[in-house]
């Protein structure tokens, strides 16, 4: 509880949160969150530094976590399932924390689902509550807290995918922010219209039944297909492998 008190001030960048319905009947319900690109929170260091600064890697390709006290069963076997998906198509490895452990992620239910984006140093929240319960939405969560931003957010995406920004809510625009060069790394990887880190076409839309805000362009891909949280894409793979120079 203590632990949760202290980074409650971090919440001060908290927009207004809102609900959509997807047309599919499914929501990705991290996109709906109160915070950053609906469920990333900033560094309290240096917000706008990117994944490709190796001070946010996890030392040793490893995450250590605990859960908060009273954290429910079926949530951490949704977040063990998880962490498994995970470990076992890269070399990053998953270990409950120990008292030797600095860096670790504090698992907690909050009110949305939300993470950092790599390690922080230290302690970091990363929350996983009921609404979130599906293993693709924690397994997008977990995928921030080794670094990565969401698919949209790539230098390059407007080759890939046109923002419709005249369907967007008005002041959520800055959900479809974008990062340069600088900032994060493509690990030559191609653009992933699967990868579990897109958001779908109907993210943020004002009228998500009719207006889509993110289309893919240059691609036969139907705007359904993207946005999908069923697991880690042969693309986002690729890249966690890269990223941790697991290949
Ligand atoms: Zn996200």
């Amino acid at each position: 509880m203590e632990i949760r008190r202290k980074l409650l001030p971090l919440t001060v960048h908290i927009l207004i949160g809102f609900t959509i319905t997807g047309t599919t009947g499914e929501d990705n319900p991290e996109e709906t969150g109160p915070y950053f690109e609906g469920d990333i929170i900033f560094s309290p260091i240096k917000p706008f530094s990117g994944r490709l600064d190796e001070r946010y890697r996890w030392n040793n390709k490893t995450v250590h976590y605990k859960f908060e006290p009273n954290y429910p069963n079926q949530l951490q076997a949704t977040f063990k399932r998880a962490i498994d998906h995970i470990s076992e198509r890269t070399c990053v490895k998953f270990q409950p924390r120990t008292e030797w452990d600095a860096d670790y992620i504090y698992v907690i239910s909050s009110t949305s689902c939300y993470s950092y984006v790599g390690r922080q140093g230290g302690v970091q929240v990363i929350s996983l509550p009921n609404t979130c319960n599906s293993l693709g939405t924690f397994i997008h969560e977990i995928i921030h807290a080794l670094g990565f931003y969401h698919e949209q957010s790539r230098p390059d995406r407007d080759e890939h995918v046109e923002i419709l920004w005249e369907n967007i809510v008005a002041g959520k625009e800055v959900q479809f922010r974008k990062y340069d060069v600088n900032q994060i790394t493509t690990y030559e990887v191609n653009y992933d219209y699967s990868s579990i880190m897109h958001y779908r076409s109907t993210a943020f839309s004002k009228d998500s039944a009719n207006l889509n805000t993110i289309v893919p362009i240059n691609s036969t891909e139907p705007p359904e297909t993207i946005g999908q949280r069923k697991g880690m894409s042969p693309g986002d793979i690729l890249k966690v492998n890269r990223m941790y120079n697991c290949v």
